[in-house]
């Protein structure tokens, strides 16, 4: 029922417009808003912050139907599953109170930033510093390739809290960075092979004044933090590659029906059989798994291994299915009118952020214990 009101209300707000969206390059606040006002942002947030109590259930429906109108709503997912969490598990009371109601309604939308000029996979060595005044912290440094950058009115911000602590992962903490604080400024949208209706943005601080009191948890356990919640981040990337997979089959699909070619549906031809085949058993392969991880992550079971078998083999399968896709479209599946074209630029990013694939199997291979 949830899926299907969702779903309903996608088909009004979402799908006319998204094409104009993907012109204009942004997102309108306006859906955001009614995202909130409907109960579609956060909804797994506590009753007495405005959000609905639901399960984790509720957000995997939420990812599959905004991937299946397209990619570029990932900020969404974003916002919901992946930054609001990491101020209801390690907020203050206080800062609960101020902030989550906000994330629930869409007043507030958030984004997370770690990545650097100079260190992506290698977060422990991260440049930008964090160095305590008084009431405040003088953040310094760059961040780039941020979700949500241009929206984003709070920017959970991973820093050097101590630039000397050895590892240097010890001495790395999460700062709540908000809108209007004195020495932040956001860079130029920048300009992607895909998803283009998403704000992706630089952001830099130059002696930015945060107030301590927006430190998230403890000093120093920030890469502690990240790591507990790159699990649910790594699960939402693979939920929404399994989602594009499928529609891209299914797009496919209908086209090779229809069209022509010597004399009969481009469909009859049995290599092209035998190529949609293995679309779909690998397609099914990933949804078995997906649906068996996802299950176990709300058993609240420790699965940071599956979670990146999930999240690199099902974005590669997607990877291919794309290709494969685009190839059975012929010409027309170059062309932008044909939702596969925007789809096969879309795909590749997700084998790229939340931890590139690379770094699956090295975390795959850790816990092979090699
Ligand atoms: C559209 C988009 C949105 C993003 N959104 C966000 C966001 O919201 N917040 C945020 O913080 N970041 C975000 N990112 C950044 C993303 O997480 C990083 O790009 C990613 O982690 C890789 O870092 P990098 O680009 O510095 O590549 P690098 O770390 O420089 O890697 C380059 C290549 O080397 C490989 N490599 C690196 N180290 C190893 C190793 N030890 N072993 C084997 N291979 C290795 C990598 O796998 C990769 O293939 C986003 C990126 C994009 C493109």
């Amino acid at each position: 029922m949830f899926r299907a009101a969702f779903r309903k209300f996608l088909e009004k707000e979402a799908y006319p417009h998204y094409n104009d969206w993907e012109k204009r390059g942004i997102i309108p606040r306006s859906f955001w808003a009614k995202m909130g006002e409907n109960g579609f942002l956060c909804p797994w947030v506590d009753e007495k912050y405005g959000g609905l109590n639901a399960d984790f259930a509720y957000s995997v429906v939420i990812n599959e139907e905004l991937e299946k109108v397209g990619s570029s709503l990932v900020g969404i997912g974003l916002h919901n599953d992946i930054v609001t969490p990491y101020i209801a598990s390690y907020g203050t009371e206080e800062q609960k109170q101020k902030w989550l109601p906000k994330c629930v309604t869409g007043e507030l939308i958030t984004a997370i930033a770690m990545t650097e000029p100079g260190a992506g996979s290698d977060l422990a060595n991260i440049s930008t510093t964090a160095v305590k005044d008084g009431d405040y912290y003088i953040v310094n440094g760059q961040k780039t390739f941020i979700t949500n950058g241009i929206h984003a009115d709070l920017i959970v911000v991973a820093c050097k809290t101590d630039p000397q602590a050895k590892p240097p992962h010890r001495g790395i903490s999460l700062l709540v960075v908000e809108r209007d604080t004195p020495g932040f400024t956001r860079g130029r949208k920048l300009e992607k092979v895909g998803l283009h209706a998403q704000d992706t943005a630089e952001l830099f601080f130059q002696d930015a004044k945060v107030p301590a009191y927006n430190l998230l948890g403890e000093e120093g356990k920030g890469f502690y933090y990240l790591m507990e919640k790159l699990q649910q981040e790594r699960l939402v990337v693979a939920i929404a590659a399994q989602t594009a997979a499928e529609v891209m089959f299914s797009l496919t699909k209908q086209y090779v029906k229809q069209r022509t070619a010597f004399g009969k549906r481009v469909s009859e031809f049995q290599t092209v059989q035998f190529r949609l085949a293995e679309m779909a058993t690998e397609i099914a392969l990933g949804r078995t798994f997906v649906d068996r991880v996802i299950e176990e992550h709300m058993a609240g079971k420790q699965i940071v291994t599956e979670v990146s078998m999930a999240k690199w083999w099902i974005t590669e399968m997607a990877k291919r299915v794309a290709a494969e896709a685009m190839q059975l479209h012929g010409g027309y599946g170059y062309m932008e009118e044909y939702e596969i074209a925007r789809r096969y630029r879309d795909i590749p990013v997700s084998a790229i952020y939340a931890g590139t694939n690379e770094m699956m199997k090295t975390i795959i291979a850790r816990q092979l214990d090699l």
